[in-house]
């Protein structure tokens, strides 16, 4: 039998199938965690102007340097006024993000000033300096620089650097529209009557709420019974409606697991079934005819969350262009051992330990359906096959909920 795929590389294989989203152009208010489409260059050099930096008086450092400490106040610079000239021998009153006035080349802050009438005596003390206090044009880039280059996810920082480009709009990738179905005649929703061997319908929840905290929102939910006829009938019209899928349960050996033949049957090439991990081995993933991105993820919940966060988070930033980050190392904060010869998904909770740092603390649960010992729990980490024993301060990748 082939060796199943590895966490690395399945991910690998679904991040080269996922299909691209579509490029759409967005008004700035609405980009908050859109990725970028295109490259974004500067408008004009940043500062576009020579900016002052602190409230005082503009002066020609020359008349410093000739031993004048008194000047007369000639005016007032204020921010998003046009440039006054400084007549000679005096100083200009200047206000933060005001333009350095032509003559001058220093700002003398407030506090080193008193004023006398029309005069400001310096502070004989004061640090005066060319560009002392002045926030030069060009410092930080230069107009047609480079500043965002697409795949770039549009954070705080992004959004103020789009808008000094001066852009009202941004190309971005569109959201995905994604159906979250699980599957199961043993469910019960949350406030039905229930019988003592039914099961709550818990997963989509979960999924929902993981999806929803990075950011994904356009997210429709459904619920199908092991009914291939049904199964096949509304997959259908959700392959129609979505550019993604994850379904959670029917992906097993059993003889009710009917999702993958379903799926082939409507066209979704299967691309992996089973990954050499626990717990969620039986993950599926494949590509629908229009595209669309399908994930069947194993419904015990502890596996459907781990594979939602190890597989379908990078599944969907990949079809954004987002480019991928390294993952996040952490440092065990107490040996462990790994007894299966399979990738083992570790919940943890993160702690600081006073030499090692953030250390994540094992959190094992009792197998993949027992999902109430994950409250509390950081995320997960991901230990190599055993068996084996890692150490405390041994390094590997976390994976947050
Ligand atoms: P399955 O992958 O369909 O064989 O399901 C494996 C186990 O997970 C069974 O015990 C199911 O009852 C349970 N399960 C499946 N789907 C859900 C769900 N949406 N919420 C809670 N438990 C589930
Ligand atoms: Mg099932």
């Amino acid at each position: 039998m082939q060796a199943l795929p590895s966490p690395a590389e399945a991910e690998s294989l679904i991040r080269r199938h996922v299909p691209r989203l579509p490029i759409e152009s967005r008004p700035l208010a609405s980009l908050a965690g859109a990725v970028l489409a295109r490259s974004v260059r500067a408008e004009r050099d940043q500062p576009p102007f020579d900016r002052v930096t602190m409230d005082g008086i503009a002066i020609a450092c020359e008349a410093w340097r000739a031993g004048q400490r008194r000047f007369r106040v000639a005016g007032t610079q204020a921010a998003g006024q046009p440039p006054q000239s400084l007549p000679s021998g005096a100083c200009l009153e200047v206000m933060t993000g005001a333009v350095l006035p032509p003559g001058s080349d220093c700002v003398i802050p407030v506090e080193r000033i008193t004023l006398v009438e029309d005069f400001a005596e310096v502070d004989p003390a004061a640090a005066v300096e060319p560009f002392e206090n002045v926030h030069t044009r060009g410092l930080d880039c230069r107009e047609g620089d480079l500043l965002l280059a697409p795949g770039t996810r549009l954070g705080a920082p992004e959004l103020a650097v789009l808008a000094s480009a001066g852009l009202p709009r941004a190309e971005v990738h569109a959201e995905p529209r994604i159906a979250i179905v699980s599957t199961g005649d043993e469910l019960i929703e949350p406030g039905e009557p229930i019988e003592a061997w039914q099961v709550r319908r818990s997963n989509a929840y979960a999924l929902r709420g993981a999806l929803a905290l990075r950011g994904y929102a356009q997210i429709t939910e459904d619920h199908l019974p092991d009914d291939p006829r049904i199964l096949a009938e509304r997959l259908r019209q959700h392959l129609e409606n979505h550019d993604v899928l994850v379904l959670s349960g029917g992906v097993s050996m059993g003889r009710f697991d009917h999702v993958p033949r379903t799926l082939r049957e409507l066209g979704v090439t299967e691309v992996l079934h089973r990954v050499a991990q626990r717990p969620g081995k039986p993950l599926w993933f494949g590509v629908g005819p229009a595209g669309q991105a399908v994930f069947g993820l194993p419904g015990n919940p502890v596996s459907s969350l781990v594979c939602l966060v190890r597989y379908v988070v990078p599944g969907l930033q990949a079809a954004a262009g987002l480019v991928a980050r390294p993952p996040e190392p952490v440092a065990l904060g107490a040996a462990f051992r790994v007894k299966p010869s399979l990738w083992y998904f570790l919940p943890v909770q993160l702690d600081s330990n006073p030499t090692l740092g953030t250390v994540a603390l094992p959190r094992p649960t009792r197998g993949s359906g027992d999902f109430v010992s994950l409250p509390g729990t950081d995320g997960f980490i991901e230990l190599p096959p055993g068996p084996a024993e890692y150490p405390v301060g041994h390094v590997v990748p976390l994976h947050r909920w």
